[in-house]
């Protein structure tokens, strides 16, 4: 195998965990490894507070691509492991800057030494010098010149007792915390815009997420299905193992939509959703559900109307959106790239099971008389023996 690039993860939280970094470090291992499953060749080192990937220089990129999914990581950097030896570091330099300079009258750049390896026996800003004026002496002709605080190009060199590694890029990644360490959610999916941005702030944070979405394809056609089908496939490349949840949901929207007091109808919806939702959390040893809602964002989503379906349920409701507003939100879509399918046109909620007016203070005395009129219980029951399972990770 020609182990010609070594790529330097680098984790900024897990650092901080005192005695159970090990934990965390041995988690994210193991995530990385699942994530370049199918990449030929690759080895791994896990020396104190790094991992170093060995793949040759093609599988190198893929596995960079590959990485930036992976939660915990904070930054990356394909680099060449080589011995600590200036000439044959500024020769890799030359190799590097050259070509940047064909189509550029000047750029001026510096070299930065890390030293791990308090051994060895040249200082840094000793060595940067060193290096930095064997490049200098073949390039300056060329436009090259030294910058040492506002430099285009920054040639960096880590010395460690394992390895040297020399790199130019640092590739920003996810940061947070590698997934398994935090325990299972279960996230209620919808096509929409937000949902898949509030179970990707969870996944982030180290939770699995399971997933459910509440199915009216009777009214409303399989387009949302279909939706939730690739929104949770693509929000499953960051994490693995995930279960989908789909629950049909018409002959509940019917009845509450027959039945009880057209303003209420939206809270009545969600509070079901909440009970079932709250069911197969426990059933799925999910310790909390996640929730796209953000505050005002729609009616349904006023302290009192959000206050009134928290409270069907003796489970957490995290809704990491609360305090963002769209332009936001979008924006994130966009980055973990679930805006697109998000945006594609289905109907949500169609005009039939929408309230011309709905209520934005919904009072819980009201609602629970309102759901006294429908045997809420039994259809909730039916429609959670209904649902159908789907594993993400075969999607
Ligand atoms: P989204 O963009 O996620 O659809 P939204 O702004 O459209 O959110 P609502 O339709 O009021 O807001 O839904 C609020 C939250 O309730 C959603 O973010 C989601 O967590 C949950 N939710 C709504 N509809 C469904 C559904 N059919 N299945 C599962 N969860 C749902
Ligand atoms: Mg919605």
């Amino acid at each position: 195998m020609s182990a010609s690039r070594l790529i330097l993860i680098r984790y900024d939280e897990i650092g901080l965990k005192g005695k159970n970094r090990k934990y965390f470090e041995n988690l994210l291992l193991g995530n990385i490894k699942y994530k370049l499953r199918d990449v030929p060749d690759v080895r791994y080192q896990s020396p104190h507070g790094r991992i170093f990937i060995y793949a040759d220089e093609s599988a190198a990129q893929e596995c960079a691509h590959l990485l930036t999914f992976v939660p915990g990581i904070a930054s990356l950097s394909v680099g060449v492991s080589m011995e600590p030896n200036a000439d044959s570091i500024a020769d890799l330099g030359v190799d590097w800057i050259e070509p940047l300079l064909l189509d550029k009258e000047s750029l001026s750049f510096r070299v930065k030494t890390q030293r791990s390896d308090k051994s060895f026996p040249i200082p840094s800003p000793e060595f940067n010098h060193q290096v930095g004026s064997k490049i200098l002496q073949r390039l300056s002709e060329k436009g090259l010149t030294v910058d040492l605080t506002r430099a285009e190009f920054t040639l960096e060199i880590e010395i460690g007792d394992r390895e040297t590694v020399v790199f130019k890029d640092r590739v920003p990644c996810m940061g947070g915390l590698p997934v398994g360490s935090a325990g299972n959610v279960l996230t209620l999916i919808s096509g929409g815009i937000d949902s898949p941005v509030a179970a990707h702030m969870a996944i982030r944070r180290g939770c699995r997420s399971h997933f459910v979405f509440f199915d009216n394809r009777t009214f409303l056609g399989r387009g949302g299905y279909d939706k939730v089908l690739r929104l949770t496939k693509r929000l499953n490349a960051y994490q693995r193992g995930a279960r989908l949840f789909v629950v049909p949901f018409a002959d509940i929207q019917v009845q509450i939509r027959d039945l009880c007091s057209p303003p209420h109808r939206v809270v009545l919806y969600r509070r079901a959703m909440y009970r079932i939702a709250c069911a197969l959390a426990r059933e799925q040893s999910c310790l909390a559900l996640v929730t796209g809602e953000s505050l005002g964002q729609v009616a349904s989503q006023t302290l009192e109307n959000l206050a009134a379906v928290s409270c069907v349920v003796p489970i957490s409701v995290f809704r990491p959106l609360i305090g963002m507003d769209k332009v936001e939100i979008i924006g994130r879509a966009k980055n973990i790239d679930t805006y697109p399918i998000s945006i594609e046109p289905h109907p949500d909620c169609c005009s039939v099971f929408m309230p011309p007016r709905p209520a934005t203070r919904s009072k819980i005395p009201e609602l629970e008389k309102d759901e006294a009129k429908y045997p809420w219980a039994e259809l909730e029951k039916a429609a959670l023996e209904a649902a159908e399972v789907i594993v993400c990770d075969e999607l």
